[in-house]
């Protein structure tokens, strides 16, 4: 298998099916949440309620939250302001693992106490494991509409690898 890092450590349906009792089961201290499909609609710059009051809740509970996101600066400034000032790095060129370096930096957290939320298995999920923070995966929250062809190829990548993934792990079982 070519990329045996994108494999989510957990899964949720929406990031506000993640409960701060399971944050702390994690280990998690902070968060990184991508931006689009993950806390906002994709492109949008309209902030969904029920996101503003997940981080809230999150934040409360003494767990920090930071946005790392491949978007451009001022869009993630922007959605940051509207998410009660919460700090950003973008853009983040994930798959890359500097932004989650410098994120646990930045909050000053161990890397295994910061968890990274996010959508896409071959961006968010790749760079938090190869940076040993706590990899979480959403589906995503709508089809994309902009560059809807370059994310039907990523989807469907996407499907295929976690296909081949427990394809493998069966195997494994199996000759164990
Ligand atoms: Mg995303």
């Amino acid at each position: 298998m070519k990329y045996t890092n994108a494999y989510p450590k957990y899964q949720f349906r929406r990031i506000t099916d993640i409960t701060v009792e399971d944050l702390q089961k994690m280990g998690a201290k902070a968060v990184a949440v991508d931006l689009d499909n993950t806390t906002v609609i994709d492109s949008s710059y309209k902030l969904p309620e029920e996101t503003r009051k997940w981080i809230d809740t999150v934040r409360s509970a003494g767990i920090q939250v930071i946005i790392i996101s491949n978007t451009i600066f001022t869009r993630a400034w922007y959605l940051g302001k509207k998410m009660g000032d919460i700090p950003f790095i973008a853009p983040a060129h994930k798959p890359h693992t500097k932004a989650i370096r410098k994120a646990a930096k930045m909050l000053g957290v161990e890397l295994e106490n910061l968890a990274m939320i996010g959508d896409q298995l071959f961006t968010d999920v790749i760079s938090a494991n190869k940076a040993g923070a706590i990899s979480i995966r959403v589906e995503p929250m709508k089809k994309e509409k902009l560059f809807a062809g370059h994310f039907k190829k990523v989807r469907a990548r996407e499907r295929e690898y976690m296909k081949q993934y427990h394809n493998e792990k069966n195997k494994e079982k199996c000759t164990a």
